[in-house]
């Protein structure tokens, strides 16, 4: 007999890992105990050293799906205690029970099994769930997480629930949310007046969407709007009464076969979609087609995620438009009543039901990058696990930026960031950002000793920190946008730099009281200097061209001395450019991404932010042609000048589009290369970290990091928050944490 003493470290707090040690302690015929530690577990055990080295092996590929293991720790003691049985021990302290709240997790196979089993009591029941799946952060209420706490707590359980909930050979011991038709919630259905109709209401629910209406649909984290993607008349229908002209809708499938009849599915991108987190993942299109859904090249796609789903679906459903039940850019409804009044006129009717909703969470929206999620939105199934650290911080609320606005709080050595909030440009949206934020301080009991915002004063993020600073008479940092992008990616990594930071995104002010936008800076956490931009664009009627991207077209032209004439409004650019009135200079990649794809074409009037980015990368071909790529001054700019010269001579030559937007592509991969490679000449610093907006371009991203590492670079790109502004609140915390010298 030999006793062993191991420590966890990780996510492994509510996450059914006790019952998960439970088993395996009993099949190896271990003793001895398990408690939970500020860090994750504790456990003694003992037993034959062959049963303990194999248990020490098989716990991390037999841990249950949700726990996140780091590091194992294993030390051999002296002799054994004599231990009789297993225990699992409360924390003494109880200081760090259910710091961790699980995220919401799609149906697993064996509750959707009994789903579809005739006979089971569950058959058919739209809130079947276990330990390993079901609602988890959108139905608490409040903390320690228990059934109590949980919008359950209107449905006691009935005698056979309770009986599963407390035999831990059970695979709903300690579900807190197990329910069953008996006990639990019960769906309905309401007509376009809001008024309940008889019968089966996902029956209900199926035929009005076979017949062409619009029905919405209440899931985890809110309400959906539902319809037929297969007719364009339907969809155009929804566009026109969601007032949503052109950005393109997701869609959800039956499966991944009938994913496969409209995209292509790699591997890697089956293993995410399929996964238990289910998030909207960005797939190619299989041209042509779908362009009432989506004008790009990728279409948004994901699977049934809740029991309630599958039913509706059912196995004549191939796939439909779902898309967050929302009007213009207000958060996602996610309550009964809200969302019978407001969606008066646009839903043609109601599948509901009477599990509240505590905590709205919009879907996770990612492309898959090198076999895993790269984040535009990281939310439902993620949200709220941490990201770790690797060392201890003080409490902090970092604020984020305006746009894809997100927070980050700190505890111990986890930030929790936030879910997808949206743009802070209305009052619902502040007024949830506000909300989300006292919830996740109630939840995470975390009281921040300071605040971290971005260095623009009018982004209604950077008023409500200023505010709550003053209230709190706390210490406020104000973090340059780019310089916390850069810090984003590094925490991201868990690494500490120094580093180059490559940061493309649209607009953030610099600390020259200028707009940034395609930043090569140099530091680390606690400072940086702007090593590298790109020429100045000139944004003709300011915000205006944000929109009409001709503008930014007409700068570009007639900054390289080019012809002009071609452009609609030329005079009154010109004229407006000439008199210097509301012409703010701009380095955004956003805006040359705009620019020229209002040069060739593509786009020249957008309706949505980052749309001419996004269609000129649709419109890529294949080509490794190069237009001039002039770095020059200090900062060192990429002068795009030569570059704007050899589009229009290569449009003059009737080359086509496509190859044009690659060879533009490419020549902004080559300047990354030589930037970085300056200022790894200036700096001795070898590690670039890849962040911002415009690396959410997958042209880019499937080529740059790996020239820069052909070129000997050590490439850091996102991998666990957005590289657009929704990550960036993770790089405030952390910069904010080195500032006040304690990170
Ligand atoms: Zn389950
Ligand atoms: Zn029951
Ligand atoms: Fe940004």
């Amino acid at each position: 007999m030999e006793r062993v003493l191991i420590h966890v470290h990780g996510i492994v707090q509510g996450v059914g890992f006790r019952p998960f040690i439970h088993k395996l302690v009993k099949e190896r015929g271990l003793k001895g105990y398990i408690k939970n530690t500020s860090s994750g577990v504790e456990l003694e055990l003992e037993g034959r050293r062959e049963e303990l080295d194999r248990f020490i092996a098989e716990l991390p590929d037999r841990a249950p799906v949700l726990a996140v293991i780091e590091k194992i720790e294993t030390q051999y003691l002296s002799e054994p205690a004599g231990y009789e049985d297993f225990r699992i021990l409360g924390s003494k302290t109880e200081e760090f029970r259910n710091t961790l709240i699980s995220p919401d997790i799609c149906i697993c196979g064996d509750c959707l099994r009994e789903l579809r089993t005739p006979g089971d009591r569950r058959y058919r029941y739209p809130f079947i769930n276990c330990t390993n799946c079901g609602p988890r952060f959108t139905i608490i209420r409040d903390v320690p997480y228990d059934r109590a706490k949980t919008s359950m707590s209107a449905f006691p359980m009935c005698p056979d629930c309770d009986r599963e909930y407390h035999d831990i050979e059970d695979r709903r011991y300690h579900a807190q949310p197990d329910c069953c038709p008996d006990c639990g919630p019960r769906v309905f259905f309401l007509d376009a007046g809001g008024n309940e109709m008889p019968g089966d209401a996902t029956e209900l629910a199926r035929q009005y969407i076979k017949a062409g209406k619009i029905v919405a649909v209440k899931g985890l984290g809110g309400i959906h709007l539902a319809c037929r993607c297969d007719r364009e008349d339907i969809v155009n229908e929804l566009r026109r009464r969601k007032q949503r002209d052109e950005k393109p809708f997701a869609l959800m499938c039956r499966d991944v076969d009938c994913v496969r009849k409209i995209c292509s599915v790699s591997a890697e991108e089956e293993k995410i979609l399929n996964g238990f987190r289910r998030p909207i993942v960005l797939l190619k299109k299989k041209q042509p087609g779908l362009r009432h859904i989506s004008e790009n090249g990728r279409v948004g796609v994901m699977l049934p995620y809740t029991p309630l789903h599958y039913l509706i679906f059912g196995d004549d459903i191939d796939m439909l438009v779902m898309t967050s039940a929302n009007l213009s850019d207000t958060p996602m409804m996610y309550r009964n009543d809200e969302a019978v009044e407001k969606l008066r006129g646009i839903a043609d009717g109601f599948l509901l039901h009477d599990r509240d909703i505590q905590t709205r969470c919009d879907d996770s929206l990612c492309w898959v990058l090198g076999g895993a999620e790269y984040f535009a939105r990281r939310s439902r199934g993620y949200v709220p696990f941490p990201i770790t650290a690797g060392r201890e911080l003080p409490p902090i609320l970092a604020c984020g930026a305006e746009q894809k606005a997100s927070f980050c709080l700190s505890k111990n050595a986890y930030v929790f960031p936030s879910q997808h909030i949206g743009d802070l440009k209305n009052y619902e949206t502040l007024e949830n950002y506000a909300g989300q934020i006292e919830h996740f301080r109630r939840l995470f009991d975390i009281a921040p000793q300071a605040l971290a915002c971005d260095l623009h004063p009018d982004y209604m993020s950077t008023e409500y920190a200023q505010e709550t600073a003053e209230t709190g008479g706390l210490p406020l940092i104000r973090v340059q946008h780019h310089h916390a992008h850069m810090a984003a990616c590094m925490a991201d990594n868990g690494f500490d730099g120094p580093v180059i930071g490559l940061v493309w995104d649209g607009t953030g002010l610099g600390t020259d009281g200028t707009s940034w936008g395609a930043e090569c800076l140099v530091g680390d956490y606690s400072d940086f200097y702007r090593f590298g931009s790109i020429r100045p664009i000139p944004l003709i009627g300011g915000d205006r061209a944000a929109k009409e991207t001709c503008r930014v077209a007409f700068a570009l032209l007639h900054g390289s001395g080019l012809d002009t004439s071609g452009i609609p409004n030329a005079q009154t650019c010109e004229a407006v450019l000439k008199a210097g009135i509301n012409c703010p200079l701009s380095s955004g990649m956003g805006r040359l991404f705009d620019g020229v794809a209002a040069i060739l074409g593509i786009k020249t009037l957008c309706s949505y932010e980052g749309q001419g980015a996004v269609l000129l990368e649709a419109a890529a071909a294949e080509d490794g042609g190069l237009y001039p790529a002039v770095l020059d001054g200090e900062p060192l700019r990429f002068d795009w000048r030569g570059m704007i010269r050899a589009i229009v001579e290569d449009m003059e030559k009737k080359t086509d589009t496509g190859l044009i937007a690659a060879r533009f592509m490419n020549t902004l991969i080559e300047t990354a290369v030589r930037q970085c490679t300056a200022a790894r000449e200036a700096s001795g610093i070898n590690t670039v970290a890849l962040s911002g907006g415009s690396f959410q371009n997958m042209y880019i991203m499937s080529r740059l990091p790996g020239k820069l590492e052909k070129e000997g670079f050590h490439v850091l790109r996102h991998r666990r928050v957005s590289p657009n502004d929704e990550g960036l609140s993770l790089g405030q915390l952390m910069i904010a944490a080195a500032k006040l010298g304690r990170g």
